[in-house]
C-alpha cells in the first residue's frame, strides 16, 4: 500500500433554497444533490485518483448509503477489506442547506464513524504496516485516531494528522506521533488560541505546533496557498497557490491532504516544498469545478509534470 486512510464516510445531502428557513418554517428548495463525502473518504479518493495504491479503514452503517460508499470505493479500486458494516447503526450523513447567497448551514451526524475502534485497527494492522503513509482526521473519535497513529509509528509508517474538525479535546500525546500536521487557518486558530489572519500569524501558530511535538506543520490558507514549517527549519516557507477564478472550494482541504499523502508515499525523492507545491496545484484544480469528490481530478487529466 502507498496510503492507508483511517477516517470517515459521510453521505452529503445538499438542499438548495432561496433563503434559509426560520425555526419552525418550511421552505421550498429548488435543487437537491446527494454525493459522497466524509473527510477520510474524500482524501482516500483523491490519493487513489492520482494513481496511489490506497486502503481505507472506516465504518459505514447497516443501510443503503453504506452499500453505495462500498460500491463507489470498489469502483475506484481502493482496498476495502477493512471497511466495516456497523450493525444497528446508520452511515454518517451531512445535511447541508445552501441559500442563493452561497452560504450554508450544515448538520453532521457522524453515526457509524464514531464506532470505529481500536479492535478494528488491530484487525487492520497488517495493512497499516504495509503502507508508506497513514492519514487520519477528526470525524472519528480522537482516541481512535490516536491509536491509529501509534500503530503507524510502531511500524515506521509516516503519519499525517489533519485536525479537522477540531475536537473539544485533542490528546496532548498526539502531537509527538505526527510527522505532518496539517490544518487550515481556522483550525490552526482554534488549536493555537489566537486568530490566524496573515502569513505571519500562520508562521507563529505553526511554530507553536512544532513546539508541542510534531515534526512538520503545513497550514493551508485557501487562495493564499500553504505555509510549511519543519522542526529543523529556522524559517517558515510560504508556498503560494496559483491564481484562479474559484467556482467551489468545498473539499479543497481534503484534495490537498490526499495529494500530500500520495506524494509523500510515491515521491519521497522530492523536497517537501515541491510536494506541497504540487499538492497546492491539485487542490487548486479542485476549486475550478463544483462539488467535493466530483471536482477531484484524475491523473490522466493532469499535467505529467506533476508526476
Ligand atoms: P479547507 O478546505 O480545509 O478550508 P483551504 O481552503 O485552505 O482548505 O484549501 C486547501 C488548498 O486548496 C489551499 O492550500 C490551496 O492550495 C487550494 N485552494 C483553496 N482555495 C483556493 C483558491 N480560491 N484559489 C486557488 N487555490 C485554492
Amino acid at each position: 500500500m502507498d496510503v492507508v486512510i483511517v477516517g470517515s464516510f459521510m453521505t452529503d445531502l445538499m438542499s438548495y433554497c432561496t433563503d434559509f428557513p426560520e425555526p419552525g418554517e418550511t421552505v421550498h428548495g429548488h435543487k437537491f444533490k446527494k454525493s459522497f463525502g466524509g473527510k477520510g473518504a474524500n482524501q482516500c479518493i483523491m490519493a487513489q485518483r492520482l494513481g496511489g495504491k490506497t486502503a481505507m479503514i472506516g465504518r459505514v452503517g447497516d443501510d443503503g448509503y453504506g452499500i453505495e460508499h462500498l460500491e463507489h470505493f470498489k469502483k475506484h479500486s481502493v482496498n476495502v477489506d477493512h471497511i466495516y458494516k456497523t450493525e444497528k447503526e446508520q452511515t454518517g450523513v451531512a445535511n447541508i442547506i445552501v441559500n442563493d447567497k452561497g452560504q450554508n448551514c450544515i448538520v453532521i451526524v457522524s453515526a457509524a464513524n464514531l464506532k470505529l475502534n481500536e479492535n478494528d485497527l488491530k484487525a487492520a494492522e497488517v495493512v497499516i504496516k504495509s503502507a508508506k503513509v497513514l492519514v487520519t482526521q477528526m470525524e472519528i473519535l480522537p482516541t481512535t485516531a490516536l491509536a491509529a497513529l501509534k500503530i503507524a509509528k510502531k511500524h515506521g509508517v509516516k503519519t499525517i494528522l489533519n485536525v479537522a474538525p477540531v475536537p473539544k479535546a485533542l490528546p496532548d500525546e498526539i502531537y509527538k506521533l505526527v510527522d505532518y500536521f496539517c490544518v487550515n487557518e481556522l483550525e490552526a486558530a482554534s488549536l493555537w488560541g489566537n486568530p490566524v489572519n496573515s502569513i505571519e500569524d500562520a508562521n507563529k501558530s505553526a511554530k507553536e505546533f512544532i513546539h508541542r511535538g510534531c515534526s512538520n506543520v503545513i497550514l493551508t490558507l485557501g487562495k493564499m496557498g500553504s505555509v510549511f514549517v519543519t522542526e529543523a527549519g529556522i524559517n517558515p516557507i510560504h508556498i503560494p497557490a496559483q491564481e484562479v477564478k474559484a467556482v467551489d472550494s468545498t473539499g479543497a482541504g481534503d484534495a490537498f491532504v490526499g495529494s500530500l499523502a500520495f506524494y509523500l508515499a510515491t515521491r519521497p525523492d522530492l523536497p517537501v516544498q515541491e510536494i506541497i507545491r504540487r499538492s497546492n496545484d491539485i487542490a487548486t484544480a479542485s476549486v475550478l469545478k463544483p462539488g467535493t469528490q466530483d471536482s477531484y481530478p484524475y491523473k490522466k487529466d493532469l499535467s505529467h509534470e506533476l508526476f
